[in-house]
């Protein structure tokens, strides 16, 4: 199977779905980054062409540490994908539509609109925009990079499936790539916030009880209906793992909406 991974900052996915990724690759599955924006405004003390340096060589560690051999970089400037208009924008949005075509990928992760980073929900809608402009029917993968999404409203995003994916096997891989991106994490310990984040998650969702798993991360399908071989592929591909879609979709929605009328 091939996936495209497309991130709005270098770091975003291993963030996520540092996990979900390393499961994939064990299968010999192709990923592929496409780094959205060269990360130069990441720091406050280091001037932004060098950073923009740094962050690639940051991120080409963490690539030869997973396996990840193809990359694609955009070289947009951070802060600036929802502000992008005109020539530049249709540029952005060719080059998001070239390597769509050139991958042919099965599928496609992307963050979900519903996080509040202007980059995450801009790459987001870009990509999306593309994907539908050009009637590709890959499954569409979202994630989430440090808020929770706001499934409950079912507002501004939906997913039709949500699963929890089990990643005691790969966490400390995980923890050792993020930690690759130094100039992010000398900022904040964001290795140690990832591993509390995905143990939270695991207990919130009774991971422990129901999977047998301490730590886990969360994404959202949307296309599964017309993939469903690709869908079976993902789920198994991803054990251990649960669909946690009624969770978020059903009993918790319908608690608010009779406490709201009561
Ligand atoms: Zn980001």
């Amino acid at each position: 199977m091939k996936v495209l991974c497309f991130q709005p900052h270098n770091d975003d996915c291993i963030i996520a779905i540092g996990g979900t990724m390393q499961k994939m690759a064990k299968k010999a599955w192709e990923l592929t980054y496409v780094y959205i924006t060269d990360g130069r405004h990441g720091s406050d003390v280091i001037p932004p062409e060098k950073l923009a340096r740094i962050r690639r060589a940051e991120a080409r560690e963490e690539r030869s540490l997973l396996g990840i051999q193809h990359y694609v970089e955009l070289g947009v400037e951070d802060g600036c994908i929802g502000k992008l208009r005109g020539r530049r924008l249709e540029s952005v949005k060719q080059e998001i539509g070239s390597t769509l075509m050139v991958n042919k990928a099965d599928l496609i992760f992307i963050p979900t609109r519903s996080d509040m980073h202007p980059d995450h929900r801009a790459t987001h809608d870009l990509v999306v925009e593309v994907v539908e402009d050009m009637k590709l029917t890959a499954l569409l993968v979202k994630y989430f990079i440090w808020l929770f999404p706001d499934f409950y409203r079912k507002l501004p995003d939906v997913a039709e499936r949500v699963l929890m994916v089990g990643i005691d096997q790969e966490m400390t891989q995980k923890a050792a790539a993020i930690r690759l991106h130094q100039s992010q994490v000398s900022k904040g310990s964001f290795d140690s916030m990832v591993e509390t984040l995905n143990a939270y998650l695991a207990y919130a969702f009774r991971a422990p009880a129901s999977i047998g798993a301490g730590y886990v991360e969360i994404i959202g399908l949307s296309g599964s209906g017309h993939n469903a071989r690709k869908t079976n592929e993902l789920l198994r591909t991803l054990e251990p793992c649960a669909d946690i879609t009624e969770v978020f979709h059903g009993r918790p929605s319908q608690r608010i909406r009779a406490q709201l009328q009561g």
